[in-house]
């Protein structure tokens, strides 16, 4: 091969890769925009309506039955009649509340965790523990059926975002950093639970 055609060939590589990267940078800047709800989008898309299985409880916590339901399917205007627009932002829109200003960090009260769209049953206060973090935080989930883990990558950072499996409401994420017994930090928007009192 010629040197002129090495050039021509090493010119040609490198407007390529320009190219590429240009087109990774603009398409970097047009997802921006919409990428924060892309985790419950994604999951939308996924979920024509279709049967999923949970498992039911009682508001004492008490385990009742495993069922298999529909999933609950709802429009954008049909959620926000039904939501605040912060559990619309955080729950349909995969948004989160600023730390310290949700109304269950600090609860130490025994009950049970609902989905604010749907009633399902997500937590108990007895797996709550103090993370300091300022977002009510749990090692475990009542029932590992109820939640459903999507790994995110919005926002330059991997993580596992947490949703609720009966409507597929964006509840939080889940770390590895907490305590016993299973070390797992389930971080959950206030806004996307409605806590129930144990009677
Ligand atoms: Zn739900």
């Amino acid at each position: 091969m010629f040197d002129s055609e090495l050039e021509a060939e090493g010119a040609g590589r490198t407007r390529r890769i320009f190219l590429a990267s240009a087109a990774v940078t603009l398409g970097g800047l047009a997802l921006w925009s919409w990428k924060k709800s892309r985790v419950v989008e994604v999951v939308a898309a996924a979920g024509v309506p279709r049967e999923v299985t949970i498992v039911l409880f009682d508001d004492a916590g008490n385990r009742l039955k495993t069922v298999r339901v529909n999933k609950i399917v709802k429009t954008d205007a049909e959620w926000r009649k039904e939501l605040s627009a912060n559990a619309f932002d955080i729950t349909r829109r995969a948004d989160t509340e600023m730390a310290f200003s949700g109304k269950y960090w600090n609860l130490h009260e025994a009950g049970t965790f609902r989905c604010i769209c749907c009633e399902n049953a997500l937590f108990s206060a007895e797996t709550k523990f103090d993370s300091g973090t300022g977002w009510p935080s749990f090692w475990a989930p009542l029932a590992a059926e109820n939640v459903t883990e999507i790994r995110d990558s919005t926002f330059g950072m991997v993580r596992t975002a947490v949703s609720c499996t009966q409507c597929d409401a964006h509840l939080g994420h889940v770390f590895d950093d907490g305590p016993e017994p299973t070390h797992l930090r389930y971080c959950m928007n206030s806004a996307a639970l409605r806590f129930v009192k144990r009677s």
